[in-house]
């Protein structure tokens, strides 16, 4: 399939996918019936976890059928998936190997990714659902009303270079000659990226709120001097505060996408500033811990996911575990959607480090963005994980699954590599194996988190500090035994690197 055919069947689904805009709620719901109708019925015949997970509720409306979790999908995956030549060792192995970005068997896109929950999940899309996929990314643009791919606007994309995520998947599906579009590493140093923009001079930009925040006070200093006229963002929570710098730099106002890998765009923002989600293309629930129905307003526990149009992986109540909360109301722009308030609970911390061996005149702290992490974390052979700069500037690493103690070793040094090649300094890497990973107050184990102490997570700790022969006087560090882990764990898990840092409380991100 040549580039120039695929960029041309995008924007015709584009094109369709956008009538919908126009409908009326009574349209939208008649459409979604519709749909969800032949989603059931094909999913009953096709695949076996659905055929068993409805036996008996075909009469029933969709809430009473059961919620689907990442982690059900992930453990049946083979039953899910409604071609019998598909399985996860063969996509893992798939995903691993040099052809990842080729097309599996032919025809099928593969996709990792760890969520917002930890666990690594793999998704799988035909040529038919990856068009209509493609088509959805092109939305938000429209909405923003910056010109579509076919009329090459110069565009810069600043996204994770790891091959299988959903970003740079879509960057490099749609990335030709015929559409110039400059594709950057979120994770390359903040000089890097102000220098390559200032030679490509792009006029719109898709980029990460915690990169679009740098790469606007880069504008305000006076170092990066490019004349954007779009600015899309996603994948993070964007601050007020960031629209505020973006204004000030630029003179316009940035348009947000809400999305996951298992559907993106969920939502995207319309020029009134109210993020819609796209409910043409599925049915969207936003329910409490109990997967009641939440009304319009209050604030829920999660999202749940029915993505009409795929059929490959089908996608039937999919739990999503961001707690959103549903504005009420219609919104003025006219669409038929329903609107969200905001997404709480999905905060991705970019992380800050003293800069190794500071010099006077040079940067004192150095940040990196939470997909080098990802980059790293997510070739692990872990059922879930999650990295904490804890309060002493320390690095560590929890990871769930089956102990690998060579992986666990690998990452450390990869880390090590990591944080030295960036010019960060550590006072140690701490990889260790763990039970589960710790949940905040809403339930939830962000992948990347900062915090103030590093005496909540349980870990032997004690036994390697006291093999290490350091003194921690004043460190809490508790103690508990795990099941999970053989009592010969190598203790060399766990490195000091020079301690030539002072940990501050300055803050972490320009105002
Ligand atoms: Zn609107």
């Amino acid at each position: 399939m040549g580039n120039s055919n695929l960029l041309l069947r995008v924007g015709l689904a584009a094109w369709r996918q956008e009538r919908s805009g126009s409908w009326t709620a009574e349209r939208l719901h008649r459409h979604q019936q519709q749909g969800l109708a032949a989603l059931r019925r094909f999913a009953a015949e096709h695949s076996a976890f659905y055929g068993e997970l409805h036996r008996g509720l075909e009469g029933q409306p969709l809430e009473a059928l059961p919620i689907v979790t990442k982690a059900m999908l992930m453990a049946d995956f083979d039953r899910v998936v409604t071609d019998p030549r598909l399985c996860l060792g063969d996509l893992e192995a798939h995903l691993a190997g040099a052809q990842a970005d080729e097309p599996y068997l032919g025809r099928y896109t593969v996709l990792s990714t760890s969520g917002s929950t930890g666990l690594r999940g793999v998704f799988v899309f035909d040529e038919r659902e990856w068009t209509q996929a493609l088509a959805a990314i092109a939305r938000p643009l429209a909405w923003a009303g910056a010109p579509p791919p076919w009329t090459r606007p110069r565009s810069a994309i600043i996204a994770s270079a790891a091959g299988w995520h959903y970003s740079a998947r879509i960057g490099s599906a749609l990335a030709s000659r015929w559409l110039p579009t400059l594709r950057l590493d979120a994770g390359a140093p903040l000089a890097e990226l102000v220098e390559k923009l200032n030679a490509w001079q792009p006029q719109a930009l898709a980029v990460y709120p915690s990169v679009l925040l740098q790469l606007a006070e880069e504008q305000l200093a006076g170092r990066l001097r490019i004349r954007l006229r779009h600015i899309g963002t996603s994948a993070e929570r964007l601050p007020q505060a960031t629209r505020r710098r973006v204004h000030a730099a630029w003179g316009i106002r940035v348009f947000d996408t809400y999305g996951a890998t298992e559907y993106a765009p969920i939502a995207t923002e319309c020029r009134e500033g109210h993020l819609h989600l796209l409910e043409d293309r599925a049915i969207v629930e936003v329910v409490d811990e109990r997967g009641r129905a939440v009304p319009p307003g209050e604030a829920g526990a999660r999202l749940l996911l029915t993505v009409l149009d795929r059929r490959t992986q089908p996608l039937i109540r999919y739990e999503i575990s961001d707690g959103v909360r549903e504005l009420p109301g219609r919104c003025a722009c006219g669409r038929p959607f329903r609107m969200l308030a905001g997404i709480e609970g999905r905060v991705e911390e970019t992380l800050a480090f003293a800069a190794a061996g500071a010099r006077a005149g040079g940067p004192a702290r150095v940040e990196l963005h939470p997909n080098l992490f990802h980059e790293l974390l997510e070739r692990v052979p872990a059922t879930g994980w999650q990295v904490r700069q804890e309060g002493d500037g320390r690095l560590a690493v929890l990871l769930t699954g089956t102990t690998h103690a060579e992986a666990g070793a690998l990452l450390k040094a990869q880390l090590a590599a990591l944080l030295a090649g960036r010019g960060a300094s550590c006072p140690a890497i701490e990889v260790r194996w763990v039970e589960g990973l710790p949940r905040g107050a809403s339930g939830k184990a962000p992948l990347i988190l900062r915090t103030e102490a590093r005496t909540e997570v349980r870990t032997e700790v004690r036994a390697e500090v006291r093999a290490e022969g350091q003194a921690e006087a004043g460190t809490e560090v508790r103690t508990d035994t795990r099941t999970d882990t053989p009592s010969d764990t190598p203790t060399d898990m766990r490195t000091d690197t020079p301690t030539d840092i002072r940990t501050d409380d300055q803050p972490r991100r320009a105002a």
